[in-house]
């Protein structure tokens, strides 16, 4: 029987509280507009999947729609690269935003507009304090700032010194263009805030057009606001800056005027989610790019083989909250087990191939048996796999001196290879320099075709092999987690760097792994789940045709389960107890 996906409650969300009530109350016209807005200076990771799932899911949801919009104010970080590669997730991710791309960029002029606006007003001034002075200025949460002695100037000084910096007169952090708010704010964010600063730098978009540079949080809002947005979900470091994002749109008056509401940010264990550290890594070399398979990135989680559908899972699961968190990464490592378990198609593959000669089967002799492609989905189908009397098993599927609890091969022992026969240890052949085994002899019991005997008896294991004949080699590349610590983030307060605490070994290469035939033609990008080993992902940028790499994507082992299975199970104790 497939396995429906059976249907999650969601769990509750404050955002969609407020979106719900708006809609009744039919605040901006009853009209759901959110945006996405990544600054194009890196890869988007797993966090940004959070926002992203948010932010078009409520779209989806509520009829509405979610622009993309590049927030590419800053042109020293940012690069066509990163545009091109988030555009690229996003879609991969499973959604689309049809014509409305933007980006901050594309709004230079109208900005500037505004900028002037707010200097007409009086609520704006050219400071000619150097970044340090400013900064000094600023004061502290426990102390007011002081007022710079460049604040009181006149509208028309404001405005020639303004218009002069756009035209390049000054050199880079000799003037900034400032808010007139209130240096003794309770809130740091309102003591003047600089909102335009020099910068000779061309930009990926503009060219050398601009040598000022608006800051996000005077772009930010004004974005949301020539774009109608109706719900701007930011994460929580941005409450503070909530008051100013307010008096710019109330002090210019805009028509359109959209709510920021904030929203925990995504941790996860055993992960950094921080573009600045991400890049580190890509720079000094630990991860071989953004799409190293180990990077939580999305291009990463792509090449390892997680999919999309696994990860828009993982984040609706996850919710939404008001209050940091860590998640633990073995919840999405559950989502993806899930998921492939529904999806991948089975094949076998041996890691580290021992080989077995069966004595009596027939030399020469060789034939096709139906192996089973899902168990979980007959739609699936089944594919022949060759046999014949030379096979591979597991080194690690025998045991000279099995211990207790191992019921695979053993000398002597009789196990069932999947899909073919009962086969039984008869002899052990070894290296005569090393003592290494190198060859188990053994026969088959021919009336065990398929996996059953006629007789009734039974085997306690059942292993995975190939066709030495038929079989190809490959290489197969096993991750594991980047870091060893599942909180490399807190590592400064051990007084050291998320780089000491790198998982060592985080990836391991193995190049004579043997696999059945079928999986010769394995398509880029397609998962499958090697018996009783893993899911198996054939690498897009190593593999070549007829001759796949494969990444391993997660092994089958699910951590979740069991911690889910104990909770469970102490909820039963508890409520048994109360009885
Ligand atoms: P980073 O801290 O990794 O550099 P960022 O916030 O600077 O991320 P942006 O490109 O500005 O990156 O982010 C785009 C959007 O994604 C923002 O709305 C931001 O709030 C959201 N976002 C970024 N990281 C996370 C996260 N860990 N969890 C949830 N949302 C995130
Ligand atoms: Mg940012």
């Amino acid at each position: 029987m497939k396995k429906k996906k059976e249907e999650r409650k969601r769990p509750s969300n404050f955002i969609r509280n407020i979106i719900i009530q708006d809609i009744k109350s039919n605040k901006y016209g009853g009209k759901v507009i959110t945006r996405f807005p990544p600054e194009p200076n890196g890869y988007l990771h797993i966090g940004h999947a959070k926002s992203i799932v948010m932010n078009f899911g409520f779209a989806i949801e509520f009829n509405g729609r979610c622009h993309l919009r590049f927030d590419d104010t800053n042109p020293t970080k940012e690069e066509q690269e990163y545009v091109d590669a988030i555009m690229e997730d996003v879609r991969w991710l499973g959604y689309d935003w049809g014509e409305h791309l933007y980006y901050a960029s594309d709004y230079f002029d109208q900005f500037y507009e505004y900028a002037e606006q707010l200097i007409k007003m009086g609520k704006a001034f050219v400071c000619d304090l150097s970044p340090e002075e400013i900064k000094e200025y600023r004061g502290t949460l426990t102390e007011p700032g002081k007022e710079s002695p460049y604040r009181n100037r006149s509208v028309e000084e404001n405005l020639d010194l303004f218009r002069r910096m756009r035209a390049g007169e000054f050199k880079d952090g000799e003037r900034t263009l400032r808010a007139k708010i209130d240096m003794a704010a309770g809130n740091l964010n309102m003591r003047d805030p600089v909102i335009y600063r020099i910068m000779h730098v061309p930009h990926h978009r503009t060219g050398d057009k601009w040598c000022i540079y608006p800051m996000y949080d005077f772009a930010h809002c004004l974005s949301d606001s020539i774009e109608h947005i109706t719900h701007s979900l930011c994460s929580l470091e941005f409450e503070d800056h909530r008051p100013l994002y307010d008096w710019f749109l109330d002090t210019l008056q805009v028509e359109w005027h959209p709510q920021q509401i904030e929203f925990a940010r995504l941790n996860l264990t055993y992960t950094i989610l921080s573009k600045r550290k991400l890049i580190k890594l890509v720079e000094t070399g630990v991860v071989d790019g953004w799409d190293d398979p180990r990077m939580p990135t999305i291009s990463g989680m792509r090449r390892r083989g997680f999919p999309p559908a696994a990860i828009r899972d993982f984040c609706e699961r996850i919710g939404v909250a008001k209050k940091e968190s860590v998640v633990d990464v073995a919840l999405l490592e559950h989502c993806i087990r899930d998921e492939l378990n529904r999806t991948a198609p089975r094949r076998m593959a041996v890691l580290d191939p021992l080989k077995v000669v069966i004595e009596n089967y027939p030399e020469g002799q060789e034939e096709e048996l139906d192996a089973i492609n899902n168990p979980e989905d007959p739609s699936y189908g089944t594919r022949k796999v060759p046999f014949s009397r030379e096979i591979f098993i597991e080194r690690t599927d025998f045991m000279e001196e099995p211990p207790k609890k191992f019921y695979r091969l053993a000398p002597g022992r009789e196990v069932r290879l999947r899909y073919a026969y009962f086969i039984t240890c008869k002899e052990v052949v070894k290296d005569k320099d090393t003592g290494e085994i190198v060859e188990l002899r053994c026969t088959y019991d021919p009336a065990t075709k398929g996996g059953n005997a006629p007789d009734g008896r039974k085997v306690r294991g059942t292993i995975h092999w190939v066709s030495a004949p038929h079989a190809f080699k490959a290489e197969v590349r096993l991750y594991d987690r980047l870091f060893d610590h599942p909180y490399p983030d807190r590592a400064k307060e051990e007084g050291k760097t998320f780089l000491d605490h790198l998982n060592s070994n985080s990836l391991e290469i193995k190049k004579d792994c043997l696999m059945e035939p079928s999986l010769k033609d394995a398509e880029p990008g397609k998962v499958y789940q090697f018996e009783r080993i893993g899911y198996f992902c054939a690498d897009s940028r190593n593999s070549r045709p007829g001759s796949p790499v494969f990444n391993r994507t997660i092994t089958l082992r699910d951590t979740w389960a069991k911690i889910e299975k104990r909770f469970k199970e102490q909820e039963k104790q508890k409520k048994n107890r109360k009885k």
